[in-house]
């Protein structure tokens, strides 16, 4: 079970979490927890890493350490009173440890991707002794482990860093005999290299987390416990009416967190995959509610379109020129040319003039990239390489649309309704996803355009799952 950042947030969730793992326990289970850092932790983190390589003098360490001290300790004291000594003594310890990494940050000025995992992990490293510690006080035996005590054994780059295979066999020496007897509380969100240096997963990280975890232990089903009743048709934040899937594959769960469903980290649904271990998000605060049921194949009602997401974080690069055209070599030097840069492509386009190629990449990369590619202007190999950061891409995601006819048809009809103008297209090979390009202010508009015309907010008239 994974609980996320509002799931332990204050004194009021924690109990919420308590009393789960206390139900579930008391049914029988065996459970291990991962858990995230308190919300916003994360954030405040990186800002202040950044803030102090820029600064002139130490002045914003210490308020920023009183606040984490006095954020954390408020939260163990009322949730676990009989239990907030020992928790207070590793807390201190730790806030005495990320003061004196800021302080040489300050004096080195330079925040190295490995040093910046090291820090951001703190989030995670002082919420576990207060979860631990409220579990305690509910007479619920627990072991803390960060992740990689846990046994989560990842690649050096660091920021996104990936599980390797022999996590599995180190967290089943690790964690699986904790079980019979406590309930192993697992910091979320880092891992550490062969060498034992700390990594993070990538934002959100905690479910990617939970995910290896789970199938490291081989789990029975991995649980990720969030705000909301479940996966739900979009966002609810820009469509109110959008509905919570009973259940829904894993292929569609990737295709929607790749592009940017904020519900799941997009890694996270690949080792559960592996082994068909279901999935399940639920609601700490509704935990009555079925929540969604993430299987192999997730088709239960007739209809094609099963939710829709869209990213703003994205920019767009056009290569054009004549000279293109039916050359060959040219795709190849501009995906090796943003490989050697560490750019990752979200969408690749190209009309069978062959004269233009346009990609989707990460916003905050864009300058980097045109960069690279102006080598191939210099070249001859292109006329022009330019950018355009007012661009968003939604993605339609559904299983049912492979082989269905018409389904595009309805989604660009809804967009000219609309008066959006599509920039871009692209579908993969495996149909469960049509993602388009349209201007940044027409992202949400077009999300609820497409929430009406497949009527997603009602039930489906007949649900064989
Ligand atoms: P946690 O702290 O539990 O990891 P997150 O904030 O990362 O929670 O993710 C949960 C949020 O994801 C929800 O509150 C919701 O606003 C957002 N979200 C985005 N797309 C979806 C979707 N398709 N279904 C459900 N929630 C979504
Ligand atoms: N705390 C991390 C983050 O905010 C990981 C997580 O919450 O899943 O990104
Ligand atoms: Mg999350």
């Amino acid at each position: 079970m994974k609980f996320g950042g509002t799931s332990v947030a204050d004194v009021h969730s924690i109990g919420k979490v308590t009393g789960i793992i206390e139900h579930y326990r008391n049914a029988g289970s065996e459970i291990a927890v991962v858990i995230s850092a308190q919300r916003g932790v994360t954030d405040q983190l990186i800002g202040m890493s950044n803030e102090i390589v820029e600064s002139t003098d130490t002045t914003p360490i210490e308020p920023f350490i009183d606040s984490l001290r006095a954020r954390h300790l408020k939260v163990l004291n009322e949730v676990a009173p009989q239990y907030s000594e020992e928790a207070t003594r590793i807390i201190e310890d730790r806030l005495k440890n990320l003061r004196g990494i800021l302080h040489a940050l300050f004096h080195l000025r330079e925040l190295t991707p490995r040093s910046k995992d090291y820090i951001i992990s703190f989030g995670e490293r002082l919420n576990a002794p207060v979860v631990a510690a409220a579990m305690m006080q509910k007479k619920i035996p627990v072991t803390v482990l960060d992740g990689c005590e846990a046994g989560i054994v990842t690649t050096e780059n660091h920021g996104d860093a990936i599980a390797l295979p022999e996590s599995d066999f180190h967290i089943r020496s690790r964690v699986v005999p904790l079980l019979a007897n406590s309930v192993p509380v697992i910091m979320g969100f880092m891992g550490c290299t062969r060498k034992g240096q700390i990594t993070t997963l990538g934002r959100s990280g905690s479910d990617y987390s939970a995910a290896v975890i789970g199938s490291g232990i081989d789990a029975d089903e991995i649980w990720i416990w969030t705000d909301v009743d479940g996966i739900m048709t979009t966002d609810p934040r820009l469509v109110p009416e959008a509905r919570v899937l009973p259940v829904v594959s894993y292929l569609e769960v990737m295709e929607l967190s790749f592009f940017g469903a904020k519900v799941m980290h997009p890694r996270s649904i690949e080792p559960a995959m592996r082994r068909g271990i279901p999935v399940r998000v639920k609601n700490t605060f509704n935990p009555s509610h079925p929540g969604t049921c993430i299987i192999e194949s997730g088709q239960c009602d007739t209809r094609v379109v099963k939710a829709l997401t869209y990213i703003d974080k994205v920019g767009g690069i056009n290569i054009n020129g004549a000279q293109m055209v039916g050359r060959t070599g040219v795709a190849k030097a501009i995906f090796s040319l943003l490989a050697d840069h560490d750019i990752n492509i979200m969408m690749i386009s190209q009309a069978s003039s062959e004269a233009n190629i346009s990609l989707i990449i990460e916003e905050e990369q864009l300058s980097i990239a045109s960069d690279a590619l102006g080598v191939l202007v210099k070249r001859g190999f292109v006329r022009e390489v330019t950018q355009n950061r007012d661009v968003c891409a939604v993605a339609v995601v559904g299983a049912g649309m492979a082989g269905a006819a018409g389904t595009g048809g309805r989604i660009f009809t809804a967009m000219g309704r609309s008066g959006i103008n599509i920039i871009m297209i692209s579908q993969g090979s495996s149909e469960a996803n049509v993602s388009f390009v349209v201007r940044k202010e027409d992202g949400p508009k077009a999300i609820q355009a497409l929430h009406d015309e497949f009527q997603l907010s009602s039930e489906p008239e007949e649900e064989r799952c």
